[in-house]
């Protein structure tokens, strides 16, 4: 799932391309805005809020999208085109004078009157990568129920947006707690202060590394690595699969000596010994079709 700052990435470089130009042709493919037509608006903005990117038209309108598992956006240049293969994949078509652009796979698009964003955004709580950071008031938000799971209280974006299951992971991890830790019990400042500092420097630098090492499979202390060693003490590293219809019960990674705290029952974990669990570092990304000769956008 694409993380705030992979949407951050996003728009920049949307806004790079697209910003100024005037839509030629929209063509959505989306039962509920299968009527809609943009065509004869200028772009005038791309911006992104936790993980939703907000696309401003001339004409007080905004195009609402939220890439949640799979969502993408792909730029080609003038006069070019997505291949067919990826044909049942394209939400919208946006010819420009300039490129074109396509969104694929996209579960959340929704036109709206600017004026109105505050309805798909206005329940986020700050968002870490935009120009309105509170410190304070996210600090204030994640302390409002001192007994709720510090991984849970780190996903859920209407107590701080962008950070995804990634980042949660690791920070756990970073600041030495259980994913499982009542935010009561932990520093929030610091730990806030940390997941900011990790995705700001990821916006100017490839993949998500919170190792400090670049290199291929030791990018990550524990997301994706289940029952390999701990890069700090050797313990395999623990995993827990997401619970179905628990939204924040997503694939967790932990060490039991680095992080002590509460933490799911034995029987709660894949049996072991086993098929190592969840996402396997090595090929994380690899799902991403990359697109010869295009841009390549937004995923996490
Ligand atoms: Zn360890």
């Amino acid at each position: 799932m694409p993380e705030g700052d992979s949407v951050w990435k996003a728009a920049r470089s949307l806004r790079a391309q697209l910003v100024g130009r005037t839509v030629s042709r929209s063509n959505f493919r989306v039962p509920q805005l299968a009527t809609a037509d943009l065509s004869g608006r200028q772009v005038t903005a791309f911006d992104s809020y936790g993980k939703h990117l907000l696309t401003r038209f001339s004409g007080d309108l905004t195009l609402h999208t939220h890439f949640e598992m799979d969502g993408a956006w792909q730029v080609v240049g003038p006069g070019k085109a997505l291949p067919r293969s990826f044909e049942d994949e394209i939400r919208l078509v946006l010819a420009t004078d300039g490129p074109t652009a396509y969104a694929l796979r996209m579960p959340v698009l929704k036109l709206l009157v600017t004026g109105d964003e505050a309805s798909v955004v206005g329940h986020l709580g700050p968002d870490l990568l935009g120009p309105g950071w509170d410190e304070d008031e996210a600090v204030r938000r994640l302390s409002c129920s001192p007994g709720r799971p510090l991984i849970e209280a780190l996903l859920d974006q209407r107590n701080l947006a962008g950070i995804g299951n990634l980042w949660a992971v690791e920070t756990c991890f970073l600041r030495g707690h259980s994913p499982w830790t009542p935010v009561g019990e932990v520093d929030l400042r610091a730990t806030v202060q940390l997941v900011r500092r990790m995705m700001r420097h990821s916006l100017d630098h490839p993949g998500q590394v919170t190792t400090g090492d670049t290199r291929r499979g030791r990018t990550h202390w524990v997301y994706g690595r289940a029952e390999r060693p701990c890069r700090r003490c050797g313990t395999p590293v623990a995993f827990r699969d997401s619970v179905p219809n628990e939204h924040y019960a997503r694939e967790t990674w932990w060490c039991d000596r680095c992080q002590p705290g509460p933490a799911p029952s034995l029987s709660e974990r894949p049996p072991r010994p086993g098929l190592r669990r969840g996402v396997d570092e090595e090929s994380f990304g690899s799902r991403t079709r990359r697109l010869r000769g295009g841009t390549g956008l937004a995923r996490g």
